[in-house]
C-alpha cells in the first residue's frame, strides 16, 4: 500500500474493491488493491509493485473475465477512463488502450474511415481486444492494426509492428510475454460515413437478435474448436438452458453462459466443466475456455 501511495494519488487507489462491479459477468470477489493510473504513472507503479513484491493483473473493460469468488490478491491495474484518448489523422486512428472499441469504431465512422465495422459491437477496451485478438463477423483486431505501443514487465516502452505482434486466433504476443498495451495505431481505409453507419447498424441488429445481450455474460464461453462451432456442439449435446445454481447455458445462444442473477464464479466454473465433459463424451471434441479465469475461487 505504501509503495503504491508514493506513485498514485488517493483517489486513484481503492482497497477491497468488489470485482463484480468491473466485470460484464457481474461476478467476482474483492481485489486487495484496485488502481487507476495515468499513462505516465504506469512505469513507476510497476517498479514500486515489483519492489514490494505485490502481484498484479491488468483489467480492461472486464468483458472476458471470470473472477473467483474470493477475489484477487495483490493489485488490479485498471486501464480505463484514465487512458482513453482517441485521435484521428487522415486514414489512421491513434488510440489509448483504455478507449472502448465501440467509441473507436464510432469515431472512425464519423471520420468516414472503414475497417472497424465488424469489431464495433465487441464490448472490450482497445487493449483487451489487442491482447485477445478479438474478432467478429469475419474481422479481427489484427486486420486493422498498424502498430502497438507496449510497456514490458521490465518497464520499457516498445513499439511493435503488426508482424511483430504474432497474432493468431484469440492470441497475441502479449498473451505469451505479458506487459501492458498502452496505445495502438489503426490503419483504416476511406469510405462513406453513411454506408459505414448502415453496416454497423446491421451488425448490431444481427448481434442483438442472436446473442443474450440483455443478460450478464462474458460473451462466448469457449473458443471455436477447429471445424466446429462451440454453441452448436453444446446445443446438440442437449445442454440448452442447462443450469448450475444461477449460472446457465443461454437459451438464446448456447455458446454463451449467462448469470441469471447472483451466480457465483464457482457455479459458472462448474457449469463450464460439465459442458466440457458432456461435449467430450458425446462428440470427442475438447472445448477450451475463451473466458479467462482469474483470482481465487
Ligand atoms: C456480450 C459480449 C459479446 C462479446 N462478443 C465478442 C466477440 O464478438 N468477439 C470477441 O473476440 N470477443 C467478444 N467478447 C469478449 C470480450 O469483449 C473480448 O475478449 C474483449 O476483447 C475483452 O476486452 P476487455 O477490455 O474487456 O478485456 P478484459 O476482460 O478486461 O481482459 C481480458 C484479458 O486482457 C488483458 N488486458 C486487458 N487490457 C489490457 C492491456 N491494456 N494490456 C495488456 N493486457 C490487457 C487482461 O489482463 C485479461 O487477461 C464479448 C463479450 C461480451 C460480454
Amino acid at each position: 500500500m505504501r509503495a503504491v501511495a508514493s506513485v498514485l494519488e488517493e483517489k486513484q487507489i481503492r482497497v477491497d474493491e468488489p470485482m463484480s462491479a468491473h466485470t460484464s459477468f457481474r461476478i467476482g470477489g474483492p481485489a486487495d488493491l484496485f488502481l487507476e493510473p495515468r499513462k505516465d504513472q504506469l512505469s513507476p507503479l510497476l517498479a514500486a509493485l515489483k519492489e514490494a513484491k505485490v502481484p498484479l493483473m491488468i483489467l480492461g473493460n472486464g468483458s472476458n473475465l471470470l473472477v473467483g469468488d474470493k477475489g484477487i490478491r495483490g493489485a488490479v491495474i485498471h486501464i480505463g477512463n484514465s487512458m482513453n484518448q482517441i485521435r484521428v489523422s487522415e486514414d489512421r486512428i491513434e488510440a489509448e488502450a483504455g478507449a472502448l472499441l465501440v467509441r473507436v469504431a464510432r469515431q472512425a465512422q464519423r471520420a468516414g474511415l472503414s475497417g472497424m465495422e465488424s469489431l464495433s459491437g465487441i464490448p472490450g477496451s482497445l487493449g483487451g481486444a489487442i491482447m485477445m485478438n478479438a474478432g467478429a463477423y469475419g474481422g479481427t483486431m489484427a486486420d486493422v492494426l498498424a502498430s502497438v505501443e507496449l510497456l514490458t514487465e521490465e518497464g520499457e516502452i516498445r513499439n511493435y509492428s503488426l508482424e511483430e505482434m504474432d497474432f493468431s486466433y484469440r492470441h497475441s504476443r502479449v498473451r505469451d510475454e505479458g506487459g501492458i498495451v498502452l496505445s495502438a495505431i489503426l490503419q483504416l481505409t476511406r469510405g462513406d460515413a453513411g454506408e459505414i453507419d448502415a453496416a454497423m447498424a446491421d451488425l448490431t441488429r444481427r448481434r442483438t437478435a442472436r446473442q443474450p445481450l440483455e443478460m450478464a455474460s462474458a460473451g462466448s464461453a469457449f473458443k471455436r474448436p477447429e471445424g466446429y462451432f462451440a454453441g452448436k456442439l453444446i446445443q446438440d449435446a442437449g445442454l440448452r438452458g442447462y443450469r448450475v445454481g444461477q449460472a446457465q447455458v443461454s437459451e438464446k445462444h448456447c455458446g454463451f453462459v449467462v448469470n441469471l442473477g447472483g451466480a457465483s464464479a464457482a457455479e459458472v466454473r462448474q457449469l463450464m466443466e460439465d459442458v466440457r465433459a458432456r461435449v467430450k463424451e458425446k462428440f470427442h471434441v475438447d472445448l477450451e475456455p475463451e473466458v479467462r479465469f482469474v483470482g481465487e475461487f
